[in-house]
């Protein structure tokens, strides 16, 4: 490897590699021999040469390098990124049974920093947002495929970020064939419709699984303490994720509300998909009557304030805004967003209801969002119990080097 090109920390900024957190800032690095191309291996090197890492270089970002690996005897060929699609695969085997929905590959997470692959029944969903998977793609799709048994590659990298990298567009159809207009996913016993060319993300947010599915185990509870099923209101509810686990198991209502009226069409899809759309009664189980659905087209902000004036009540809201914060600069905004919206619903929950409220901002930490909503929570005169902390699902872990990867989370608050 004598002829991999290096980069040179200034004295003192080894200290986050030497945590093993994987990104080098321009700002960190002295100077670079060998003229690396774009995407190439680079030894970093502390100031006193000491080995850190094998990176690959990001000429044009200000994360100049981002880490593959930091075992100074690890080989970065072709066979460890092999090795890399491998282990990350394997990694989500155990999904198969629950879905057919799956993120194959999170980034730093997989050691694939920057690379993102999203599979939807035989569809792979791709976005290649950093110079280092970029050079690497072919190697990667061919493995992806070989190891999914997948033959259709459709990318969906954001423009915005590898112009970032200093990476030309890239999308479409990378192999195989175009997806059809919805590709038809199933998750747990629910089925959606999804629009992988033009949803949002890949698609669909594949990384709220396991709440939806915790919606869909905390209505029957309700149900059996109640005797009837909650009146469910659904913020940001997209292409109805939500809403319809809730009504599928068995809420007495379901009110869902989102400002873009192609979701919102959509979520109807997916509602009559499962059976749940009104004149679809015959589809559910005959020992309870199916749920009232209703859906608002409009500003969650403006609903939630004009629900209150009308008086209406919920025992079961869900908040699941967009990132309100993209960056550390909007912190400040984006948390009296959040209260806003939290103490708006807080008003509208009956004692005894249930609140999911979440922040997909990784801008926000975990800490100062369970604050924002406690303060909320205040105002509102809501006391409540955190039942529990949400997060993504197992196929989106966070490596504890990288914290930064843990972008969703949220709170289950219980109002007494
Ligand atoms: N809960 C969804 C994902 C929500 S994504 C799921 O599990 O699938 C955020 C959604 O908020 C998008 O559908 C977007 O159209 C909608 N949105 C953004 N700003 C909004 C606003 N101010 N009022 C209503 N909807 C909004």
């Amino acid at each position: 490897m004598c002829a991999v090109a290096s980069a040179l920390l200034k004295p003192g900024k080894d200290r986050s590699l030497a945590r093993r957190h994987p990104w080098v800032y321009a700002g960190a690095i002295a100077s670079v021999t060998g003229e690396p191309a774009s995407g190439a291996l680079l030894a970093v090197r502390a100031a006193d040469g000491r080995f850190l890492a094998w990176a690959a270089y990001s000429p044009a970002s200000a994360i100049r390098a981002r880490c593959w690996s930091f075992e100074e005897s690890e080989r970065i060929d072709a066979a460890w990124f092999v090795a890399r699609v491998n282990a990350a695969v394997r990694r989500r085997a155990d999904l198969d049974a629950s879905t057919t929905a799956v993120r194959l590959v999170f980034g730093e997470a997989d050691a694939l920093p920057g690379l993102v692959v999203d599979r939807y029944e035989d569809f792979l969903v791709t976005q290649f947002h950093s110079c280092g998977v970029d050079a690497h793609r072919e190697l990667l799709i061919e493995e992806l495929c070989r190891r999914t048994g997948c033959a259709n590659v459709f990318d969906r990298s954001d423009p915005a970020l590898r112009s970032r990298e200093g990476l030309g567009v890239l999308g479409g159809v990378l192999r195989g064939a175009a997806p059809p207009k919805h590709v038809c996913i199933r998750e747990h016993n629910l089925r959606y419709w999804v629009d992988l060319r033009h949803g949002h993300k890949t698609g669909f947010y594949i990384d709220q699984r396991d709440n939806r599915r915790l919606v869909g185990e905390l209505v029957p509870r309700m149900l059996a303490r109640h005797g009837r099923g909650p009146r469910v209101l659904n913020c940001f509810c997209y292409t109805g994720g939500f809403g319809i686990a809730a009504a599928g198991a068995g809420a007495q209502a379901v009110t869902s509300v989102d400002s873009s009226s192609d979701a919102l069409a959509l979520a109807r899809d997916n509602a009559r998909l499962n059976g749940l759309e009104e004149g679809a009664r015959a589809a559910a189980p005959a020992t309870r009557p199916a749920s009232r659905l209703e859906w608002v087209c409009g500003d969650v902000f403006e609903q939630l304030r004009g629900m209150r004036t009308e008086g209406r009540r919920f025992e079961l809201i869900v908040l699941d805004p967009p990132k309100f914060a993209t960056n550390p600069h909007q912190v400040e905004r984006a948390a009296r967003a959040y209260k806003d919206i939290n103490l708006s619903a807080l008003r509208l929950l009956e004692p005894g209801g249930v609140l999911l409220s979440f922040s997909c901002s990784a801008a926000i930490q975990p800490d100062l969002f369970q604050k924002i909503v406690a303060g909320a929570a205040i105002d509102a005169g809501a006391d409540c119990y955190l039942r529990a902390r949400l997060a993504a699902g197992a196929d989106h872990p966070t490596l504890l080097t990288h914290p930064e990867g843990e972008y969703l989370k949220g709170l289950l608050l219980e109002r007494l």
